[in-house]
């Protein structure tokens, strides 16, 4: 099964596709012959190319220079941005170049945002190969890296020409990468469909159909396309998207150098809980949700807590989230199933509550 979503950027003249289901990946020979690129740039996550290199390599030729990236959030760096940069520069790569991002969320935030600032701007082809990237990372056109401790503080909004989410990569894919992933689709469930959240609350997420994966992959992407086609720049509609990062981000930072550090899902499906519970302390979200939300992440595998050893670190995190406003936290505030407020205050009290929950 393969299906094809759009979303534009006003002002910008760009409309991404994304084409996802088995094989999608194999059309990147007819993109880049069509659009006569004079060079093009693969990026490849480490445990990509080891899994992959012959099929990546068969498909793209040798004519292409390959920069092999090294896995993981920590290098998620300038350092690595600057290794994209000399690349380029030393290669002699044109503003008619390609590049070409194959990995996970990673790879994508940094390899488009090395791509979005290259000679103000060149190119790009996003080819995720993890679920959450498939699901979410790659789609939308935010760019990043992290700086200063903080999560994605640099960035830019800068669309991919296209994106190829070929299912094919994700038969490599650890199951604890596969089980993060499920937490954005999720997250897009619990925040604008509430069909899909009730299919999913009846399902066995870690071990559904390869029907039934590429139904909800399709339906998530569909429901972050139609948020980012709303508000592409993250004005107002786009903030929904942010529920349970708050939180997550700060806890994803916070145990970034912990001896097994937590996935970015780990963390947003724990900063889903405490923001549902701040909800639902505040009189909005009903208690019913409240717990169905905590029990589908807990079914699926998700931790629900987090040492309370980094406590303050976590609480000084959220200080610095993007969304906020002076030292005001901003929050995605959450209703009921599919509806959500943006740019919501809490007192004290609550957010202070809502972490105890999820601290142990
Ligand atoms: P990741 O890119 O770090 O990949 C996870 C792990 O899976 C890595 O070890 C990688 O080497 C490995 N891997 C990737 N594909 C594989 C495959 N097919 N087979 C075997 N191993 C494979 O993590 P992620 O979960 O994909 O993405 C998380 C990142 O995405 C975070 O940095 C997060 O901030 C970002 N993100 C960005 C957006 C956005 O809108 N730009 C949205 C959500 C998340």
């Amino acid at each position: 099964m393969n299906f094809k979503h759009t979303y534009t950027v006003p002002g910008k003249k760009i409309n991404t596709s994304i084409y996802l289901g088995n094989g999608v990946f194999n059309t990147i020979v007819s993109l880049i012959s069509q659009n006569d690129y004079s060079s093009v740039l693969v990026l490849v996550d480490e445990n990509v190319f080891r899994s992959w290199s012959k099929r990546i390599q068969t498909i793209i030729g040798k004519d292409a220079s390959y920069l092999i990236i090294s896995s993981g959030e920590k290098n998620k760096t300038l350092a690595t941005v600057e290794k994209i940069w000399t690349t380029l520069s030393k290669k002699g790569f044109d503003r008619k170049s390609l590049v070409v991002n194959i990995g996970g969320g990673m790879v994508c935030d940094i390899g488009a945002f090395a791509a979005s600032t290259y000679m103000r701007g060149i190119d790009f082809v996003q080819v995720p190969t993890t679920l959450l990237a498939q699901a979410d990372a790659a789609i939308g056109g935010k760019t990043g890296l992290n700086y200063y401790g903080l999560k994605n503080t640099i960035g830019s909004f800068s669309a991919p020409t296209t994106v190829l989410s070929d299912t094919t990569f994700l038969s490599t894919l650890p199951a604890r990468e596969f089980t993060s992933g499920l937490a954005e689709i999720i997250k897009h469930a619990i925040i604008a469909d509430k069909d899909l959240f009730t299919f999913l609350v009846r399902k066995k997420l870690t071990s559904l159909p390869k029907k039934e994966l590429d139904k909800i992959l399709s339906l998530s992407t569909a429901i972050k396309c139609k948020i980012v086609n709303q508000d592409p720049y993250e004005k107002k509609e786009r903030k929904k998207l942010n529920f349970g990062h708050t939180v997550g981000h700060a806890i994803e930072m916070a145990c970034q150098h912990s001896t097994i550090p937590l996935l970015h899902g780990e963390a947003v499906a724990i900063g889903m809980i405490a923001e549902a519970r701040m909800s639902f302390l505040s009189g909005f979200l009903p208690e019913k949700r409240f717990r169905e939300i905590e029990n589908i992440l807990s079914k699926t595998g998700f931790p629900s807590n987090v040492s309370s050893h980094y406590k303050k670190t976590i609480s000084k995190k959220m200080l610095f989230d993007k969304k906020n406003v002076g030292q005001q936290i901003k929050w995605a505030f959450l209703e009921d199933i599919g509806k959500v407020k943006v740019d919501t205050s809490l007192p004290d009290e609550i957010i202070n509550e809502g972490l105890h929950y999820i601290l142990k």
